[in-house]
């Protein structure tokens, strides 16, 4: 397994060396209010379009803009040819419902891939599939745990695995912790995205050949980011937090704007 930001870096050239002068190629990002979290995300997404050749604009709504006016102004987005995608940064505010606004994305314009029409993926399974696949991880029969079922990642993640093959379990919050046991025993492949630390450590038996994707970001009381995985699992491979999804979900936003573009 190549280390993930060496990885990312040469993705990126890669996509920048693909994408021609003659393409136009234009992202928009929508971000209502200010998170401290989100403007981080945005500045970072900002980057990697620039950093390929993607022009990219952010276009930024008041925190009280009213649900009727931010739909509104994705129709707008929506029926603008010179777009060739754009995603809405969540979390929004509380009076605007996340659902209204996954579904008044235009399917072709929907860089996330919140739409249930959407022809991209959700960034974070997709870039972590896209890692396994570019490091030729051998899928087909192999056990997989995909510990979350978010429809943003653990659900569109454990599709992906399906897809290639593998035996996949879901475990989630209901999950006995006797099974969580079994089922982790036998993993070759275990994706954690809970939003939780400590979802997974060294007291479950862990095979030593197992790779672990850790999809979670925590702020722990020293204010450092951490995973949802203890450092230091005795498997064979383990993604860091930060320095690992996080990269992966970036590049996949990028992918998936360059494959609406098609
Ligand atoms: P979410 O919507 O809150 O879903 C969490 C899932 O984990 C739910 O299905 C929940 O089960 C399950 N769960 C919670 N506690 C559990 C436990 N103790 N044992 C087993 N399952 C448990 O979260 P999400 O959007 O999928 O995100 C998950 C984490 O990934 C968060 O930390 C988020 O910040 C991070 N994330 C990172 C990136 C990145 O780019 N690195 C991208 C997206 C998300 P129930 O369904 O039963 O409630």
């Amino acid at each position: 397994m190549q280390i993930i930001k060496e990885y990312v870096k040469e993705k990126k050239d890669r996509i920048k060396h693909s994408i021609s002068e003659n393409d136009w190629i234009k992202m928009v990002i929508v971000q209502v209010g200010h998170v401290p979290a989100s403007d981080r995300y945005v500045r970072n997404k900002i980057k990697d379009a620039e950093e390929v050749g993607i022009f990219c604009e952010l276009d930024n709504m008041p925190e009280d803009v009213s649900e009727a006016d931010l739909l509104k102004m994705l129709d707008g987005l929506n029926n603008d040819d010179s777009v060739t995608g754009y995603l809405v940064q969540l979390p929004l505010p509380k009076h605007i419902s996340e659902e209204k606004v996954k579904l008044a994305i235009a399917p072709e314009k929907d860089i996330d891939g919140f739409h249930p029409l959407s022809k991209t993926v959700p960034a974070t399974p997709l870039g972590i599939y896209n890692y396994l696949k570019d490091m030729n991880y051998e899928f087909q029969g192999k056990n997989a745990v995909v510990i979350g079922r978010s429809n943003i990642v653990g659900k569109p993640m454990a599709q992906l695995l399906l897809k290639e093959s593998m035996n996949v379990t879901i475990l989630h919050s209901k999950t006995k912790d006797a099974d969580k046991r079994f089922y982790l025993a036998n993993a070759d492949l275990i994706v954690v995205a809970t939003g939780h630390m400590h979802t997974l450590t060294s007291e479950y038996l862990l095979k030593p050949t197992a790779v672990v994707i850790d999809v979670g970001i925590n702020v722990k009381e020293d204010g450092k980011l951490c995973g949802d995985c203890n450092k230091d699992l005795p498997v064979a491979f383990q993604t860091p937090v930060p320095g690992g999804v996080g990269l992966l979900t970036r590049v996949a936003v990028i992918d998936n704007l360059i494959e609406l573009s098609k």
